[in-house]
C-alpha cells in the first residue's frame, strides 16, 4: 500500500493540544475569558447584535490605543494584514516611504511599503539600538518623505522605539506617520492622539492576551482624508468607474471599503471574522477594566522580574536595556551551551516553549517573554525554575536558586 494513502477522518483525533507555558516572543496563552469568547455561537453580519459588537469594538479600541479617531476598527487576519492595509491604503506607487529600521519589522515594512509600488528610504541602526529623537529628524529633513513608516516595539530585539514627539515631527515635515504597536500595546505607553500618530495597526497575540488572526487599527482625519481622496467604489468591488487618482492595489485591504462596511452605510465588503471579533472584544474589555496604565505596571513589574531572574542565572542581556520593552527580554545563549537543546528541553520536560529570535541573532540570543496573560508571578517563578534545570544540565555554572531568588527580591520590593 501507498504512504500516500490518507487514514479514515475517524483516525485523526479531536483537537487537545499539549499542555503549554508560553513565554516567548508571542504567540502566548490566551486568556481562558478570550477563548470563551471565541466559541460563542455565530450570528449574521447584518444582525443588530453584530453591528452592535462592530460599535462596540470601534470604541473599546478607541480606549486602547488612546485615541478619539473615528476610524478605529478590525482587519481580519494576523498583525501583517493590519501593516498591509494601512500602507498599500495610504501609499501611491511613486511616493516616497521612510522606514528607519532597527530589527526584522522594519525590514517588513520595507518590503511591504516596496511591494506597494513606493519609492522607499531606510535608515539603519545596529539591531540592540533604538533611533534617537535627531536621527529621526535629520532623516525626514533629507528625505522629506510622504509616510514615515517606524515600528514600535520590535520583538526580534525587544528594543522599544521611543515615538513621543515624532508625529509632531511629521507634521513638522508634512509626512503621515505609521506605527507597528502590535508587540508592544498594552504592556508599554502608547498615546495615539498625542503622540500624533496617523496610522497604527495592532495584533491581539502579544499583551492583549489574545490568538493571532485580528489586527486592530486606527487612523487619524488626516490619514483617512488621504485614503477616501483614492479612486474607489461603494459596492465592495472597483469596477473602474470611478476616476479618481491610482486605485488601492488590494480589495482586501483597501481601507476606503473596509471604512465603509465599518461605517453607517454598512456597505459589503468581506464577512467580518465573526470568531475573532469576540476575540477581540474581549481582548479589548479585559485590558480596559484592568486599565491600561494598570496593565502596563504589571508588565513592568513581570519584566524585571524575570530580568532580575536571568541574571541570577548569570544570564547576560543583549541590547540598550534602557529602551528595552516591558515584555520581553533577550539574553545571550552562554558559551559552550547548545542553545536550542535547552530549548527543546524546557519544551520537552517542562511543557514551556522561549524563543531564539531572527537573522543576526539567531542562536545569538534567548527571547522570554513576560506578556498579556502570562505576565504573572507564578509564569515568571515556575519559567525561571525550569531554566536553572535545564541550564545545569547543559554544563551552565548556575548558582541552586539564583534566578528565582533574584526574583522573588524583585516582587518583595514592590509589596513593601
Ligand atoms: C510579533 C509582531 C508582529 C506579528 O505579525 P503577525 O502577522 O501577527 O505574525 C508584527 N509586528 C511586530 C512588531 C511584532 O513584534
Amino acid at each position: 500500500m501507498s504512504s500516500s494513502v490518507r487514514p479514515e477522518p475517524a483516525a485523526y483525533a479531536q483537537i487537545d493540544p499539549p499542555p503549554r507555558l508560553l513565554m516567548g516572543p508571542g504567540p502566548i496563552n490566551a486568556d481562558p475569558r478570550v477563548l470563551r469568547a471565541m466559541s460563542a455561537q455565530l450570528i449574521g453580519q447584518y444582525d443588530p447584535a453584530m453591528t452592535g459588537y462592530m460599535n462596540e469594538v470601534m470604541d473599546l479600541y478607541r480606549g486602547v490605543f488612546k485615541t478619539s479617531n473615528e476610524a478605529t476598527l478590525l482587519i481580519d487576519g494576523t498583525s501583517r494584514a493590519g501593516i498591509e492595509s494601512a500602507i498599500v491604503s495610504l501609499v501611491e506607487p511613486g511616493d516616497k516611504v521612510l522606514v528607519p529600521i532597527f530589527g526584522r519589522f522594519g525590514h517588513l515594512l520595507k518590503e511591504i511599503a516596496e511591494r506597494a509600488g513606493a519609492d522607499v528610504v531606510v535608515v539603519e541602526k545596529d539591531w540592540g539600538q533604538v533611533f534617537t529623537f535627531e536621527e529621526l529628524r535629520r532623516a525626514l529633513a533629507q528625505h522629506r518623505p510622504k509616510l514615515l513608516a517606524l515600528v514600535q516595539g520590535d520583538t526580534s530585539t525587544t528594543m522599544n522605539q521611543p515615538l513621543e514627539g515624532v508625529g509632531q515631527l511629521c507634521a513638522e515635515y508634512d509626512a503621515l506617520f505609521y506605527t507597528d504597536v502590535t508587540a508592544s500595546l498594552g504592556g508599554n505607553p502608547f498615546y495615539a492622539d498625542e503622540w500624533g500618530i496617523d496610522a497604527v495597526t495592532a495584533g491581539l497575540q502579544k499583551c492583549l492576551a489574545g490568538p493571532s488572526g485580528s489586527a486592530p487599527i486606527s487612523l487619524s482625519d488626516r490619514a483617512v482624508e488621504v485614503i477616501r481622496s483614492r479612486r474607489h467604489v461603494e459596492s465592495g468591488i472597483d469596477d473602474g468607474s470611478a476616476p479618481r487618482g491610482e486605485r488601492i492595489r488590494s480589495n482586501y485591504f483597501d481601507l476606503a471599503m473596509i471604512l465603509d462596511y465599518w461605517g453607517p452605510q454598512r456597505l459589503n465588503h468581506h464577512t467580518e471574522a465573526t470568531s475573532m471579533l469576540y476575540c477581540a472584544r474581549e481582548c479589548a474589555r479585559i485590558l480596559l477594566t484592568e486599565g491600561v496604565e494598570n496593565s502596563i505596571e504589571r508588565h513592568r513589574l513581570h519584566g524585571a522580574a524575570m530580568a532580575a531572574g536571568a541574571a541570577g542565572l548569570r544570564l547576560r542581556f543583549f541590547g540598550d536595556q534602557a529602551h528595552r520593552m516591558n515584555n520581553v527580554l533577550a539574553v545571550h545563549i552562554p558559551e559552550g551551551v547548545n542553545g536550542e537543546a535547552v530549548r527543546t528541553g524546557l519544551l520537552q520536560d517542562y511543557g514551556i516553549e522561549i524563543g531564539t529570535s531572527f537573522g543576526p541573532l539567531h542562536g545569538v540570543v534567548w527571547r522570554i517573554g513576560t506578556m498579556g496573560y502570562n505576565a504573572r508571578k507564578d509564569a515568571v517563578m515556575t519559567t525561571l525554575a525550569a531554566l536553572e534545570q535545564v541550564l545545569r544540565a547543559s554544563g551552565a555554572p548556575v548558582t541552586a536558586g539564583g534566578g528565582v531568588g533574584a526574583a522573588a527580591e524583585i516582587y518583595q520590593e514592590a509589596a513593601a
